[in-house]
């Protein structure tokens, strides 16, 4: 019998003891962890390859954090077949022996909990806060998903006739290649890699190259908590290299990603070839980018509202696919709120996120430093520059939070994803403006509706298309099982990570009638 669900709590870093639990933790990582080698792992092997990834501090970019061995395409393969070997036995585990592993998996982690947020500091320069949410939401997977298993072990209901008695239960579907991204390296890494596991599947993990430490310790974590070898493949390498062989394999079933559009419908694609000697369609689940919103009522809360866009737009630099980069305020309260979000903005330090102080670290490296000024530049054109619009990537990949006002609904920064710490105030006269201007990209992941108006609140839940809607909040920090997460229209296949579906994408449905 397991306890209820409840979502992992959050350390209150205003408390002395939990600043010194962490420093502590800062240190041991920064002295222990750091500079190692990790081999690849196919079938329970070790394998270390001359050609390796190496993962810097964004923060300190000549700092190394550590490397990974990196796989050919013929390793890549090798990872596939022991996958599809290993499925012959683990498919037919009790679904509560692979539940206990991630309780397992979970209790071993919150017991170095400081440890691994310190990493995440270190790998992907996030702030303490930051890092400690991720790492609480990677314990809310495994715990999440292992009751969500022994919930569904049994099926479901359906009806039966006289004479006859029928199951529906849910059988898992075979090799499955987990891609996750960089930015929430433990949690969304954790996540897309369990779900299927716990489900009855094999799995094959790529980790983003920007990231690999993190899942090369997460990797080992698993083997420690009972996964059998064959069953956590741990293939790291470059997506463009070895992406498309792991993505195409004729004995791969389902492709678990999350990262950009670009890659994300590229996969979706070529998922769509049967490749010769394959015998089964591949189930794509591809949580992608997102381009989100924050609508200001005529009679919203400005303090509410510069507090929450504050917040969605520059938490962990707005390197967050949930990040709300688009604010669109109406015209009685913008003057206000622009004002006040600009205040709390330079009030904010920006730095080193090893400090406790610092609010907003690095962007992860010096490809995203010159996309995002890039996309500084352009706003300088399309928008009027009210805060920030600077950067520094002498000693690490720094950005000032950037914030333009006036800026037009179909402008590029409106539109495109940028990924790092740029806002764009958009004026409207009406609340129907605001929802047209919210619906108006290519994307449906989040958003938020700051109003007082219930008819106001109605209407937007029908007409506001995202995935994850908010009102009277930030549109960032879903928890796991309570605010299940995933998008529409280009931001993915609305796959809902953490919510009550999510595993049984990972399963077939079986119908069984015995008549007696
Ligand atoms: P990318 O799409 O660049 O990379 C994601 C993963 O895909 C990485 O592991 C990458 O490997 C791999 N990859 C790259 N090319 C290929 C290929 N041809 N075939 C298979 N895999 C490949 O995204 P980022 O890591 O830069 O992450 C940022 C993006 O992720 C943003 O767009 C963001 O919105 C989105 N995201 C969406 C979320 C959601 O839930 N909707 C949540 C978090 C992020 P490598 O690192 O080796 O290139």
């Amino acid at each position: 019998m397991t306890t209820l669900y409840r979502h992992e709590p959050f350390t209150d870093f205003s408390q002395k003891e939990n600043q010194e639990a962490f420093k502590k933790a800062l240190k041991t990582v920064n002295k222990e962890w750091l500079g190692k080698e990790y081999p690849l792992i196919i079938n329970g092997e070790r394998i270390t390859t001359d050609a390796k990834i190496v993962s810097y501090n964004p923060a300190k970019k000549d700092e190394v954090i550590g490397s990974v061995s990196k796989a050919t395409k013929e390793l890549a393969e090798k990872a596939i077949e022991a996958a599809a070997t290993a499925f012959e036995t683990w498919r037919y585990t009790k679904a509560e022996e692979r539940a206990n592993i991630l309780f397992r998996a979970a209790a071993s982690i919150r017991r170095k909990k400081h440890e691994f947020s310190a990493l995440l500091v270190k790998e992907a320069g996030k702030p303490w806060k930051e890092a400690d949410a991720d790492t609480a939401e990677a314990i809310d997977f495994l715990e999440y998903y292992a009751r969500q298993m022994i919930e569904l072990s049994n099926g479901k209901p359906i009806n039966s006739r006289e004479g006859e008695y029928n199951q529906y239960i849910y059988t898992p579907t075979g090799v499955t290649v987990s891609i996750p991204p960089w930015n929430f390296l433990f949690a969304i890494m954790a996540g897309i890699t369990v779900a299927p596991l716990v489900s009855g599947n094999t799995v094959v993990l790529k980790p983003a190259s920007a990231t690999p430490i993190i899942a090369a310790r997460f990797v080992e974590v698993l083997e420690e908590a009972g996964v059998p070898k064959g069953v956590i493949n741990f293939v790291p390498g470059s997506g463009s290299e070895v992406g498309d062989t792991l993505v195409d394999h004729p004995k791969t079933s389902i492709i678990t990603f999350t990262g950009s559009r670009e890659v994300g419908t590229r996969i979706f694609e070529r998922a769509a070839v049967v490749q010769p000697g394959q015998q089964h369609l591949k189930q794509v689940i591809a949580e992608m980018g997102g381009k989100d919103t924050i609508i200001v009522d005529k009679d919203g809360d400005v303090e509410l509202a510069a507090q929450s866009i504050f917040t969605s737009a520059f938490g962990f630099a707005g390197q967050k696919c949930s990040a709300g980069s688009r604010a669109v305020v109406h015209a009685d309260v913008y003057d206000a709120v622009v004002e006040r979000v600009v205040e709390i903005t330079e009030e904010q330090i920006t730095g080193n996120p090893e400090s406790h102080s610092t609010y907003m670290g690095p962007v992860i490296d010096a490809a995203s430093y010159e996309k995002i000024m890039g996309y500084i530049e352009i706003g300088k054109e399309e928008g009027r520059l009210v805060s920030g619009g600077t950067g520094d990537d002498s000693k690490g990949f720094f950005i000032q939070p950037t914030i333009f006002a006036d800026v037009d609904a179909e402008a590029k920064i409106m539109q495109e994803e940028i990924f790092g710490p740029v806002l764009a105030f958009s004026k409207v006269a009406s609340f129907d403006e605001a929802l047209q201007v919210a619906n108006n990209t290519e994307y449906g992941l989040t958003g938020a509706v700051i109003t007082n108006n219930r008819a106001h609140i109605e209407r937007a839940k029908q007409e506001f298309h995202v995935g994850n809607l908010y009102f009277n909040r930030n549109c960032t920090g879903a928890i796991v099982g309570y605010h299940p997460f995933g998008g529409f229209k280009m931001s993915g296949t609305d796959s809902k990570a953490g919510g009550p579906d999510y595993l049984t994408l990972h399963m077939n449905a079986k119908t069984v009638s015995e008549t007696y």
